[in-house]
């Protein structure tokens, strides 16, 4: 039966670096891209801790330079990965705050948060940074917000999107669905520009971002999005090219200066900040300039980096985007001629040289960039969105149909892979297989893997799970389903025959997931950060305006006439209020409740307005 959803929902591009939200409007059947309280309409995917409270979003990222080693971002790239894969291992060199090995072998980000260390999951984090996004949603639609549509890459393995899903339980959010980021993408174009063709028409979405690439090839017919084939690679993307130039520019330091700085987390913070920074110059200036003032032992940075520089560091990474085109292209069965539309997205597409190569690959072929690259997966996610609720009558007619973009299968004897459901099949899909197991086995051990190598090893092992069979049975026959829902999350049941007995067993991979129970316990916390982020934001503004009011008092007294009008007892009893207030302010606030704040602000008005009052 489908689920209903009550409530408003909207839809999240939940990126590596930025994360962008939008919500359909039914009155102007179109989505609202929603702005956050600084007025951008992406927000940092960064969350920082300090002593007196936790920042998501602009203001983490804002203080990342003086905070590094508690300023986390890229928790997507950690997101369902265990701290052993070389990926996270290779990462974790270049962040400056701490990855340590949990239960499981599950990563945690280690930071200071009070004085006091924690250690939080990428679910947490990414929990945190959806938190973020559901408010700034709720701020602008004045209406609580329960459920969301959240974006994937195409490229995304079971394990990362089912920890995804989980973040979005943590941030308390009802994920109606999980969507790949290039088929959201071209909801986003094909609404706009295809949608009613009776002709069917090939296109290819190409989704550059911060830390991942996916290249989804789809047919739009008749307001149907059909995705053909989809490739990508979940670790491939802007980040990968600031790496690049932040190791660089290391090396050129140690040649000039003689001193290594990959070991100052505060330097290659403001180093990387500003690689990225002239990267985006570089996307339309030929060249560009990096000043980083004092940035290791008072030595500073001072250097250029030209266009042509720049595509020498990344041209490998960009010859592996087009590598990905044409095995996209190749799943599908379909040649480059065949492509009508090529569409940019990822704020990565940006880049002329990625723009070049792509170009010359469909042989001179114009790209589509009418659509905002930042904005277009939001874009998608929030008309998914309102197809899926209950509450919006007028949402946008469309039918999408996904793939999956990993095979997946069952490993046999001798390390062979035996694909049940093929890479690029539509989902959700439903594929049931029949085994033979040896005469007189108790048991058999069954496991699935995910991937498109033929030794199962060398595949990613999703889960295992054994089977009983009756005793003394000859060839028992093993019927193992393998069940992928929309979300692409895969659940597998195995039962046996013989004898006419069903012997039935689930798997869904719980081991790599997070328990109920530890979702409800994160879940607890993410509500004690929610109540403590009030408190802080409550002390903040009580010491704000006892701050303005004493820079106000101070102010009159500088007027030489005002003064004059005062008896010294006066000017003593004034002054030795505002010392008051000043050593308030200045000191210890951690240790401060809020209502100190209040109580000295009503103390010093009620001293000083009487008085003012008078001299009137
Ligand atoms: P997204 O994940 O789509 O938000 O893309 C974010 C990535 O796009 C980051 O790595 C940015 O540095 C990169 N980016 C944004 N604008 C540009 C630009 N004009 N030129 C090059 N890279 C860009």
């Amino acid at each position: 039966m489908a689920k209903t959803y009550e409530g408003r929902a909207v839809g999240i591009d939940l990126g590596t670096t930025y994360s962008c939200v939008g919500v359909w409007q039914e009155e102007h059947q179109r989505v609202e891209i929603i702005h956050n309280d600084q007025g951008n309409r992406t927000t940092p995917s960064s969350v920082a801790f300090t002593n007196n409270h936790r920042l998501i979003g602009d203001a983490a990222k804002n203080q990342a330079a003086s905070n590094p080693t508690n300023t986390v971002f890229d928790a997507k790239r950690l997101i369902g990965r265990k701290y052993s894969d070389s990926i996270v291992k290779n990462d974790m060199m270049l962040w400056p705050f701490k990855v340590i090995p949990g239960d499981d072998d599950k990563p945690m980000i280690s930071v200071t948060y009070k004085a006091q260390e924690k250690h939080l999951s990428a679910e947490e984090v990414s929990s945190m940074v959806l938190t973020k996004m559901r408010e700034i949603a709720e701020a602008y639609l004045e209406a609580p917000v329960n459920n969301a549509v959240i974006t994937v890459p195409a490229y995304f393995n079971d394990c990362q999107r089912k920890a995804t899903k989980d973040a979005g339980a943590i941030a308390g959010l009802n994920v109606m669905r999980i969507i790949n980021e290039p088929t959201a993408a071209a909801i986003a174009y094909g609404l706009d520009k295809v949608a009613n063709c009776s002709v069917e028409r090939n296109i290819l979405i190409f989704d550059l971002g911060g830390g991942t690439f996916d290249v989804s090839l789809l047919t739009i017919k008749d307001k149907v999005f059909e995705v053909k084939a989809t490739a990508g690679n979940t670790h491939l993307g802007g980040e990968d090219f600031d790496n690049r130039m932040v190791n660089y520019f290391v090396q050129e330091f140690r040649k000039k200066n003689k001193v290594d700085i990959s070991g100052n987390p505060k330097a290659l913070r403001r180093l990387r900040s500003a690689c990225e920074r002239a990267k985006r110059t570089l996307s339309f200036a030929f060249d560009t300039v990096i000043e980083l003032d004092a940035l290791h032992q008072g030595i500073d940075l001072y250097t250029s980096l030209s266009r042509a520089k720049f595509e020498e560091l990344n041209m490998e990474l960009f010859r592996e985007c087009m590598d990905i085109v044409e095995s996209c292209l190749f799943d599908a069965n379909m040649d480059r001629s065949c492509i009508h539309d090529i569409v940019l997205v990822g704020g990565s597409s940006r880049i002329p040289k990625v723009q070049q190569l792509l170009q010359e690959f469909f042989r001179g072929k114009d790209l589509c960039k009418s659509i905002n690259p930042d904005e277009a997966v939001a874009y998608g996610a929030a008309v998914q969105a309102a197809l899926l609720s209950e509450d919006v009558k007028k949402a946008p007619e469309l039918v999408l149909l996904d793939v999956t973009p990993l095979s997946l299968g069952i490993g046999l004897m001798r390390d062979r892979m035996n694909v049940v459901i093929p890479r690029n099949t539509s989902i959700p899909a439903r594929r049931t297989r029949a085994y033979t197991a040896k005469d007189n086995l108790t048991s058999v051990a069954i496991y699935v893997y995910e991937g498109e190598r033929t030794r199962s090893s060398d595949n990613n092992l999703l889960g295992c799970f054994s089977l009983d069979l009756p005793r003394e049975s000859c060839q028992p026959l093993l019927f193992v389903c393998f069940d992928l829902d929309a979300d692409g999350i895969l659940n597998v049941s195995a039962w046996e025959e013989t004898n006419g007995c069903r012997n039935e067993i689930r798997i869904t991979n719980d081991k790599e997931r997070l328990s109920a129970e530890e979702i409800r316990r994160l879940i607890e916390e993410a509500d004690m950060y929610k109540v403590e982020d009030a408190e802080f934001l409550e002390k903040a503004s009580a010491m704000s305006a006892l701050d303005t009011y004493v820079y106000n008092m101070e102010k009159v007294l500088r007027d030489e006439d005002m003064r004059s009008k005062l008896c010294p007892l006066e000017k003593e009893e004034i002054y030795l209020a505002i010392d008051k207030a000043r050593n308030l302010l200045d000191g210890d606030i951690q240790r401060r409740e809020t209502d100190w704040f209040v109580n000295c602000l009503k103390e010093v008005k009620g001293i000083f307005e009487p008085i003012i009052a008078k001299t009137k």
